[in-house]
């Protein structure tokens, strides 16, 4: 048997964080994947770099630009983000709920008057759906022209399945002057709207990644997963037929697979985990001719006989990403985990939707299509959510086991958050460890 300090499941963004936070010995890191990473890789072929979708920095503070630039050494651009709607064939700006400029007059006056209407007769205090906070807080128009179309297809369940808890946090209720502005076009400073964003200067997403990498003491274990966890006496049985014994356990592989390995749990907890559901993403990397400059960073595509949710561009990200003459896309359909997805089927329907969108002029204007998938991508919040999570999370905390990251900690997060848990769950650590050092003293 191994005897270890930390160990920590999974290479991810949180994962490494908490390793480069921790800055000690004594922690080993388990990964399944060959490589670090988790979904902030950066695959490289055809001298063109793809992230595993779009993966742009929104950073709140100032903090984690300067960790990333100054103490990884990773230099960051900021670009201004020119991200669009596309419906009614035509683009408008994003989001949809301050921008209806541009959209056909009757859309227009439908979106305005419904909002103002919901405005005036608020009926729920609390929101028992996610559809009932769609409509009681933007009206039908908005609601039915992007809303509950785009976020049906993103989530890939009914708005009336889903809690409204999350979606005060991501989507923002407008005011009425915002509205009215953005429907007779009066140009507006974006406050709150994220406008832009900070992506790598050169190589990918994945450049973040080695930073870390080198600047992480620590070991890792590659293409080697946990079997089974037994949380009482503290022991990581792993695949690579090694078992440690742990002081401290930091897991950011998903919850339920993680609650799954835990030989000790009890049955509500496990029965909890095995509510627990999310989507998968089957994406497209495709790469073209250079025949338009003029593409927005990424598209949301709300439009019913379109099944694929948002198209973006690597490409207009940075040049840098592609060959001089040619733009790259990731296209990314959503659909729910165990149910399948005919990605033949999808990439059929690619060709016609470029043109539409004007990003090719003919179908030879394709050079590569490749598919791609994420297994866990979007953890659905249904009605089971809440009751599951509190649950696995109490009893988690009772044995001091940390479950941290976007698929850790069972949520709707980012990068940076993944990398601010990281910093937190190493900051706890340390404190436990001074608590018991001056305990023996
Ligand atoms: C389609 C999509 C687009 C996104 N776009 C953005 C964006 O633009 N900006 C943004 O900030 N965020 C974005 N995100 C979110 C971002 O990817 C996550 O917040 C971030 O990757 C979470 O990091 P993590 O380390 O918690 O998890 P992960 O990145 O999933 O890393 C977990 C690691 O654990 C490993 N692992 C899994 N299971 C096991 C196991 N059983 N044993 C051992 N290892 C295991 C995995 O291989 C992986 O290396 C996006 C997510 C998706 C799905």
């Amino acid at each position: 048997m191994l005897e270890t300090d930390i160990i920590i499941l999974g290479a991810g963004p949180s994962g490494l964080s908490t390793a480069y936070f921790l800055c000690s010995p004594g922690v080993v890191i388990v990964e399944k994947d060959e490589r670090a990473g988790g979904l902030m890789k950066t695959d490289y072929y055809d001298n063109s770099y793809f992230d595993k979708t779009g993966h742009l920095m929104h950073l709140r503070t100032d903090e984690l630009r300067k960790v990333i630039e100054n103490e990884l050494n990773v230099p960051l651009l900021k670009i201004r983000r020119n991200s669009k709607i596309f419906s009614h064939s035509t683009f408008t700006e994003y989001p949809f709920q301050i921008n209806l400029y541009g959209l056909p007059r009757e859309i227009v006056a439908r979106c305005l008057r419904d909002f103002i209407r919901a405005r005036m007769n608020k009926k729920w205090k609390k929101y028992k759906s996610f559809r009932d906070f769609i409509y009681g807080e933007f009206g039908e128009g908005i609601a039915d022209e992007f809303l509950i179309p785009y976020n049906s297809k993103i989530w890939t369940v009914a708005p009336e399945e889903m809690s409204a808890g999350f979606c005060e946090k991501y989507i923002p209720v407008p005011n009425i002057e915002d509205v009215i502005d953005g429907a007779l076009g009066i140009p507006k400073t974006d406050v709150g709207y994220n406008s832009s964003f900070y992506y790598p200067q050169r190589e990918g997403i994945e450049s973040i990644i080695r930073g870390f990498l080198r600047k992480i003491p620590s070991e890792v274990i590659y293409k080697t997963e946990p079997v089974r966890i037994n949380i009482k006496k503290q022991l990581v049985y792993l695949s690579n037929n090694t078992v440690y014994r742990y002081k401290y356990l930091v897991s950011t592989i998903p919850l339920n697979r993680f609650v799954s390995l835990i030989e000790d749990a009890p049955g509500n907890v496990l029965d909890a985990g095995k509510k627990l559901v999310n989507t998968e993403v089957c994406y497209f990397n495709i790469i073209t001719r250079r025949v338009s400059d003029n593409i927005p960073h990424w598209v949301y595509l709300p439009e019913k006989d379109i099944p694929f949710y948002r198209i973006g561009s690597y490409s207009a990200f940075d040049r840098s990403l592609t060959k001089d003459d040619c733009n790259t896309f990731y296209l990314e359909y959503s659909y729910r985990s165990g149910t399948g997805c005919d990605s033949g089927n999808l990439e059929r329907r690619i060709p016609h939707l470029l043109k539409r969108l004007g990003f090719i002029r003919e179908d030879a204007d394709i050079i590569n299509i490749k598919p791609f998938f994420i297994n866990c991508a979007y953890v659905i919040f249904d009605r089971n959510y809440r009751k599951s999570t509190s649950l696995i999370f109490e009893y988690l905390a009772k044995n001091k086991v940390y479950s941290i990251g976007r698929y850790g900690r069972w949520e709707y997060s980012a990068m940076q958050d993944a990398i601010i848990y990281g910093r937190d769950t190493a900051a706890d650590i340390l404190r436990r460890k001074r608590v018991e050092k001056e305990k023996k003293r």
